[in-house]
């Protein structure tokens, strides 16, 4: 059985490092659509100059472009064991697209991870973010005070969208575009809830924990849809 798995959040709610943790515990590919975006940018491909202003003002890609890009993406061979989506979908249309492709490629179901973090700690994580120009992690705090990664050696830098109007933008955009993909999953037996203001390293172990018990709900025994994985 595959373990296909979708991280959900707010932008600067961790999902790239939980989808980091999770992909390389489990041996999977982390698909992340923003990673995927920026390197189009830097490499100036059509994408990428496309891209690039969009990013720049906290909106989103068209649905079209992005459905396009993770559809092609699922039908590599790498994925067969299953896959962690970060970015993706961030609309309900994608979202719908993503059960059409999950149907069409007859793969198991889709594991929905939301992670939640209140608005001011977004605020102050994603002014405070540093990221790897060379293996794309996100500082941890104490890394963030270097000027170089520890473990690559590539330059921390700011994202460009990691500025205060873009990051409101960002945070509007989420509330008009992604929120309501929380309804549209809802229901679902292998949808999580995680309350992401704890460490990551403790995040990592409640989404971990919440995943395997979804997964199991989801073959066996039926529980309560919309699981909440409460702080301690
Ligand atoms: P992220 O790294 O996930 O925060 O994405 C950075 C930016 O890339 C977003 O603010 C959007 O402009 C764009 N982007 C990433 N994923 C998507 C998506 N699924 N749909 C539309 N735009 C996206």
């Amino acid at each position: 059985m595959s373990l296909n798995v979708i991280m959900m959040g707010p932008p600067g709610a961790g999902k790239g490092t939980q989808a980091l943790l999770f992909a390389e515990k489990c041996g999977l590919p982390k698909i992340s659509t923003g990673d995927i975006l920026r390197e189009a940018v830097s490499e100036g491909t059509s994408l990428g100059l496309k891209a690039k202003a969009v990013i720049d003002s906290g909106e989103l890609v068209d649905d079209v472009t992005m459905i396009g890009i993770v559809r092609e993406r699922l039908l590599k061979a790498d994925v067969a064991a299953g896959f962690v989506l970060d970015g993706f979908p961030r609309t309900v249309s994608q979202a719908k697209a993503l059960d059409g492709i999950v149907e069409e490629l007859k793969k198991d179901s889709l594991i929905v991870v939301a992670i939640e973090v209140p608005d001011e700690d977004l605020l102050r994580r994603m002014t405070t973010r540093r990221v790897c120009q060379g293996c794309g992690r996100n500082a941890d705090p104490v890394e963030a005070k270097l000027l170089s990664c520890p473990k690559c050696g590539g330059d921390f830098s700011q994202r460009t969208d990691d500025n205060i109007q873009v990051i409101k933008e960002r945070l509007k955009v989420y509330a008009r575009d992604t929120a309501p993909l929380l309804d549209y999953y809802n229901g679902r037996q292998t949808f999580c809830l995680i309350d992401g203001t704890q460490s990551p390293g403790r995040v990592s172990e409640m989404l971990l924990e919440a995943i395997k018990a979804v997964s199991r709900a989801d073959s066996a025994v039926r529980t309560e849809p919309g699981q909440r994985i409460e702080r301690e």
